[in-house]
């Protein structure tokens, strides 16, 4: 008779994704506590709880400008040259409500006059119906046969609309500040069952015309995993002397 108490602890894996619900697939952790009376009913309560996860990347993510450039030939300029948009972002690895400030340099060789430029943010959720050893690099070259996995492409936050003008055979730059969107709620992860992806999409408008996708570049959602100090020498208590 009487109330009991029984605490205990356990140690949550090092590599366990966080929590995560998504329309394919869920990582959800629960405790579950049996009381086994003997000669009664076993009886059973579960209660929820979340993990999160700190970002471990290499320390250049966090410090390093990155620039992606990409050639565009299409349907409207098959015979001229070329539209060169070149993206240069401050490093790779944001936080939710981070100012974003990307610069965009183009290299108009083409006969079409550019007017608008659009980016927009999506997130790319990737399950397989059973855990690999190690996470696929891309869902380009998942080992899963397409039975065996699925994907969830989600646009989220505004899309950065803008005017941008760049007369045929010049160059026009321009630098944009986004808002990391407070939607990405989720940190970036990846594992042998699912992997979460962040990503940036943009477009570039030819006057008069439709847009044409100009490539993403993949960015990282998440707080960053501190080194735990080693204590140094000069750290350490003095010696004891009696
Ligand atoms: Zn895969």
């Amino acid at each position: 008779m009487g109330i009991h108490e029984f605490p205990f602890s356990t140690v949550i894996p090092k590599d366990c994704p966080p929590t995560f619900k998504g329309s394919n697939g869920e990582n959800k952790y629960e405790v579950e506590v049996l009381t086994d009376v003997p000669w009664r009913f076993t009886s059973k309560a579960r209660m929820e709880f979340t993990v999160n996860k700190k970002l471990v990347l290499p320390e250049k993510y966090w410090t390093d400008e990155v620039t992606k450039i990409r050639n565009i030939k299409s349907g409207y300029i098959f015979n001229e040259g070329p539209i060169s948009v070149k993206m240069t972002l401050p490093k790779v690895v944001f936080q939710i409500g981070d100012s974003l400030r990307l610069r965009l340099d183009i290299n108009n060789t083409s006969s079409s006059e550019i007017s608008r430029f659009s980016i927009h943010f999506f997130r790319l959720t990737h399950y397989h119906s059973r855990h690999l050893s190690v996470p696929c690099k891309s869902p380009m070259n998942c080992p899963m046969c397409p039975s065996s996995r699925k994907e969830t492409r989600q646009r989220f936050g505004k899309i950065s609309d803008f005017d941008f003008h760049v007369a045929s055979h010049s160059e026009g730059s321009k630098v944009i500040d986004l808002g990391i969107p407070m939607e990405a709620t989720t940190p970036s992860f990846e594992s042998g069952l699912m992997t979460m992806r962040y990503y940036i999409c943009s477009y570039v408008w030819v006057k008069n015309g439709l847009p044409i996708w100009c490539g993403t570049n993949k960015i990282y959602i998440g707080e960053k995993k501190e080194k735990i100090k080693k204590p140094s020498k000069g750290d350490a208590p003095p010696d004891y002397t009696p």
